[in-house]
């Protein structure tokens, strides 16, 4: 992989980039330039730390130096938004930007991570239509699962969330813009997860649970048991093997861990910005072999 990572920066090159604050964690760096490498294009990705009071300069700066666009983490996914020329459907109905594609000095901005989600269970032949799912969370990030799968057609959704009222402003958010689907909350408990058990096929933790450094912790509650046929997904990518999806293994039910979507995410953006179709494999590649230290 080392040699892919190695690419000159010339007087051509066009540049990418990070902003967010802090970004020195993120794998995008390493994700994209190893795949501009691969496709041997002439593109940089570069971290682009940025102070919340900094983001409209950053932004307009990033017009200035002719910038193709950029990833948005936090906590400027929504600080982004209201300097954007156009919002795509998930970005607008999800209330973030992670992905900006910058053309003719207009700013495009997109949520990219509803699209990687779905990719993230569709490469592994998981087609969620029509399934009965259980969302773990109600943050940034269940907001795209919640939109992505609505917009998919899944039979129905209980997003379940320690903070119940948050996961209820989030149904009622995207429970008006798509009136077919079968939303509804709960709060994140044992008794309402036993209540669910056997009817879900798909439950998904959009929580922080289990990230690193806090990774002993599973948002599924010991005390409830795994039903049989049931996939579980963990959008933590980081440990890749996370306590939540070891409870699920030990279970003998299917796992998706969250590199898929962090991958899909990813490759939606460097199609906007290059043009080139992404090269998946080498990206998911780059991101393990960060991921497992080499
Ligand atoms: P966020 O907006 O801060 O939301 C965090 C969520 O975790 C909330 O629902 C919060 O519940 C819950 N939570 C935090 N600590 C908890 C605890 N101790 N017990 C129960 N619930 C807890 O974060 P986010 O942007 O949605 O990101 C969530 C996770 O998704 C992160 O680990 C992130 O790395 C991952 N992610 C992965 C990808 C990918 O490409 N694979 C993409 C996006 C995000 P409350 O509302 O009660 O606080």
């Amino acid at each position: 992989m080392a040699e892919l990572t190695q690419h000159a920066i010339t007087g051509t090159t066009s540049l990418v980039g990070l902003i967010g604050w802090p970004v020195r964690h993120s794998l995008s760096p390493t994700m994209h330039n190893t795949a501009f490498a691969a496709l041997g294009l002439d593109f940089a990705y570069v971290p682009l730390p940025v102070q919340p009071e900094h983001v409209e300069q950053a932004l307009r700066g990033l017009v200035a130096l002719n910038f193709k666009g950029c990833n948005v983490t936090v906590p400027h996914k929504q600080a982004v938004m209201r300097y954007m020329d156009e919002l795509s459907d998930a970005a607008r109905l999800t209330g973030a930007v992670n992905t900006i594609h910058i053309k003719d000095g207009k700013f495009y901005g997109y949520n990219t991570d509803a699209y990687g989600f779905l990719q993230s269970l569709l490469e592994v032949n998981c087609d969620p239509k029509g399934m009965r799912v259980a969302v773990l969370g109600a943050g940034g990030a269940a907001r795209a699962v919640v939109y992505a799968l609505a917009r998919h057609g899944v039979g129905s959704m209980v997003v379940l969330n320690r903070t119940a009222q948050r996961a209820a402003f989030l149904v009622d958010d995207l429970a008006d813009a798509f009136p077919d689907s079968d939303l509804s909350f709960e709060p994140l408990t044992s008794k309402a997860l036993t209540a669910l058990n056997s009817h879900i096929g798909l439950v998904i933790n959009t929580t922080s649970v289990g990230m690193y450094p806090d990774v002993d912790s599973s948002p599924w509650p010991d005390d409830v048991p795994i039903a049989p046929h049931v996939t579980f997904c963990d959008l933590v990518y980081n440990p890749l093997e996370t306590v939540f999806l070891r409870q699920a293994a030990a279970a003998g039910v299917s796992t998706i861990d969250g590199v898929g979507m962090l991958v899909h995410q990813g490759a939606f953006g460097f199609e906007q910005w290059t043009g080139h179709e992404a090269p998946i494999e080498v990206m998911r590649q780059a991101c393990m072999a960060k991921l497992r230290g080499n």
